[in-house]
């Protein structure tokens, strides 16, 4: 056989990453390169989409020169990306006819609150709630204020896609204008059951459906790179999926009940609920997985806004720190009979409970309260909002989930895994792959091009020898969380009454 590098484009929020890996599923080079985010309003947030292009250009070939291999030598390209963000570019020019707009961005909340009752038909057909953050609303937005553009797409000229579709637009010297389901299960814009653009959801959101991608399962040979000064010709994009269903994907979440949690500024909780959409009882979304054919595979998802960014206020904000990774030999100073408990609603509160207007608090302090129990509350705070997030899932499954695989910033901590564990009452399975995001991306990429024959063979690249096992017995677990209960209760009554 040829070559088996396979390389993955992940491209986040805050920054673009290379990473090769080789056959073995092992990383063997990694360039990250951050970039700038603009803020021109008080709640929008955007990116300019040739930036971002350039950084893939700045990073492919110095991960090719890290790895020290011949682009030549690579079997496929796999592309991993923030979900959600919009771009609309010029068919003929290659050009965007505005920035980017970023999944943050809030522009569209009036939008969303005057048409608030048709949640319940929008939420059946597509899995999710009618918020700013999915990419229709921002599609809408672009048209409607702007009668150039908005006449320039009914014609056919412009094209729109999620920052995958914008890349692979790219590598492919504008050949190819595609996107994969679980990307295109984010828009608002699919429909959830079959899996295809929705003709009244277009209508809806007043956007043309000749505008959209062709949505294809996210192993699928997307198309070849081509005029490109980094890269030779010929190469296949041949994997994509949304940042958050590529995780799970890295993580071998393909089998239904199969979970995992992604820690980094927040943290992302994803249940592979096999061929069955869940139509969630609490607030959880469902979107496509990264499917690898045609027969709709689903996730639940939830998330939590606050969970590396606790640890960046203890650190930052209040200087208890030098390094995140400190938090943890300092939460081990903390004294198991002080009751300092945390509500990390910094930001407010995410799923299953949705307050935005909340903010976080502490309970329990007492003279003796010490910087390492607010370290410790900090962390148990987060995985807390992590066992709120399981045990709704659990309610809408009606399957418990046995063990939750783990990745992201966070996971690096072991105080804090033995902690979530203890809290969960169940196992908590590191990722082997710190980059869990970026190989999946691969895993799809060279599932395609036969790197790896069946999902069997990937699985076990994934599976870590390293286990956190629960320590605690049944008693202990159910008093810390009906206190944890009593305080989230005791911080939404007091922002609801606020509002
Ligand atoms: P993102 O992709 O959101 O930038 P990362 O996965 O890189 O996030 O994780 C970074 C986050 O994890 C930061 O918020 C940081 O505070 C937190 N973090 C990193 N290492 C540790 C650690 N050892 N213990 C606790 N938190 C950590």
């Amino acid at each position: 056989m040829g070559s088996a590098y396979i390389l993955a484009i992940d491209q986040g929020t805050t920054s673009t990453r290379a990473a090769i890996f080789n056959e073995l599923g092992q990383g063997i080079a990694s360039v990250g390169r951050e970039f700038r985010q603009h803020y021109p309003k008080p709640g929008w947030v955007e990116h300019d989409p040739l930036g971002i292009w350039q950084t893939v250009a700045e990073v492919v070939p110095e991960a090719l020169a890290q790895a020290r291999i011949a682009p030549q030598e690579l079997a496929g390209i796999g592309l991993t990306n923030q979900r959600e963000t919009v771009v609309l570019w010029d068919r003929a020019t290659s050009q965007p006819v505005a920035p980017g707009i970023v999944w943050q961005d809030r522009r569209t909340a009036a939008f969303c609150k005057e048409h608030h009752a048709d949640e319940p038909w929008l939420f059946e057909r597509t899995g999710l709630v009618l918020d700013p953050y999915f990419s229709a609303t921002k599609i809408r937005w672009l048209l409607e204020n702007d009668p150039t553009i908005q006449s320039r797409a009914k014609s056919g000229h412009l094209a729109v896609g999620t920052i995958d579709s914008w890349l692979l637009w790219n590598l492919t010297g504008g050949a190819v204008h595609a996107t994969d389901y679980s990307n295109a299960s984010r828009t608002l814009l699919m429909n959830l059951h079959t899996a295809r653009w929705d003709t009244e959801l277009c209508r809806y959101f007043d956007v043309p459906e000749a505008i959209l991608p062709d949505a294809k399962p996210s192993v699928s040979r997307f198309g070849v790179t081509a005029a490109l000064p980094f890269l030779p010709a010929g190469i296949p994009i041949c994997g994509i999926a949304g940042d958050q269903q590529a995780a799970l994907f890295g993580q071998g979440g393909f089998r239904t009940g199969e979970g995992k949690c992604t820690y980094g500024t927040g943290a992302f909780f994803l249940l592979n609920t096999g061929v069955k959409p869940i139509r969630s009882q609490h607030r959880l979304l469902s979107s496509l997985a990264a499917m690898t054919d045609t027969t709709p595979q689903y996730v639940l998802e939830g998330s939590v806004f606050v969970a590396g960014a606790a640890i960046q206020w203890l650190r930052d904000g209040l200087h208890l720190l030098a390094r995140a990774s400190d938090s943890e030999a300092l939460a081990t100073r903390s004294s198991p009979e002080e009751p300092t408990l945390f509500v990390p609603g910094l930001v407010g509160l995410g799923a299953p409970h949705w307050i935005p207007e909340a903010r976080g608090v502490l309970f329990g302090l007492t003279r003796k309260t010490s910087p390492a129990d607010l370290a410790r509350a900090a962390l148990e705070g987060v995985a807390l909002q992590v066992v709120d997030l399981i045990a709704a899932a659990d309610l809408d499954t009606g399957v418990p989930l046995d063990g939750l695989r783990v990745d992201g910033g966070m996971s690096r901590n072991a105080w804090f895994l033995q902690c979530q564990a203890d809290l969960l009452g169940l196992p908590v399975l590191p990722a082997l792959e710190k980059e869990a995001t970026a190989l999946g991306a691969a895993f799809l990429a060279g599932l395609q091009v036969g790197v790896w024959p069946d999902l069997d063979a990937i699985r076990k690249m994934t599976l870590s020898s390293q286990r956190f096992e629960p320590t605690w017995n049944q008693e202990q677990r159910e008093r810390k969380l009906r206190n944890w209960r009593r305080a989230v209760a005791a911080t939404i009554a007091y922002y609801r009454d606020e509002a």
